[in-house]
């Protein structure tokens, strides 16, 4: 199947995170990454007074089942070291699960796509930079959720920057 997934980090070097989370995703067997965005840099949404996020889409090839799929995310985010200090707080590494292939799963612990997908910014610019034409379940066009976030303060990170993080 192929899968669409959300990455962010505001803690502890956050872009080098999302940068060792993608080599990650890329060297695990029975994924394949087919593409990813360029980092942006996007204000929290939630408790104000913490730094702002790092956040990145990568397209994935998938061998297995979603829910194989969200546990091998969630091994990953533990490996980060992740630290969850309270709801919609700070963290090191958070992946989740935004599409999978046009499926729509309501399990307990995962839910495809992912419930706020369409009102974060930070997930629908870096989505639309790999794949512009991509759609819900049900044929809607994510871009055309784009202008109710206008006002979400989301920025590409610069070249430069990008650069530099990659060494
Ligand atoms: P958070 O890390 O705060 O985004 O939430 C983690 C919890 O969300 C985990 O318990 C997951 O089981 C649950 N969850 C539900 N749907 C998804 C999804 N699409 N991707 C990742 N986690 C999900």
């Amino acid at each position: 199947m192929q899968a669409f997934i959300g990455l962010g980090s505001n803690l502890d070097q956050p872009a080098q995170r999302l940068i060792s989370a993608l080599h990650a995703l890329q060297r695990l067997p029975g994924i394949d990454l087919l593409s990813h965005s360029r980092l942006y840099r996007s204000a929290p949404i939630g408790p104000q007074d913490q730094p702002d996020y790092v956040n990145a889409v990568a397209r994935l090839q998938v061998n297995g089942t979603p829910h194989q799929l969200l546990h091998t995310l969630q091994a990953l985010e533990l490996a980060a070291g992740r630290q969850r200090l309270r709801h919609w707080g700070e963290r090191t590494l958070d992946l989740d699960i935004l599409l999978l292939d046009s499926q729509h799963i309501d399990a307990p612990d995962l839910h495809v796509p992912h419930p706020q997908m369409t009102c974060r910014a930070f997930v629908l610019q870096p989505l639309l930079e790999i794949a512009p034409g991509a759609l819900l379940p049900d044929g809607t066009a994510l871009s055309s959720f784009l202008e109710e976030v206008a006002e979400q303060a989301v920025t590409p990170m610069s070249e430069l920057d990008r650069d530099a993080l990659i060494e």
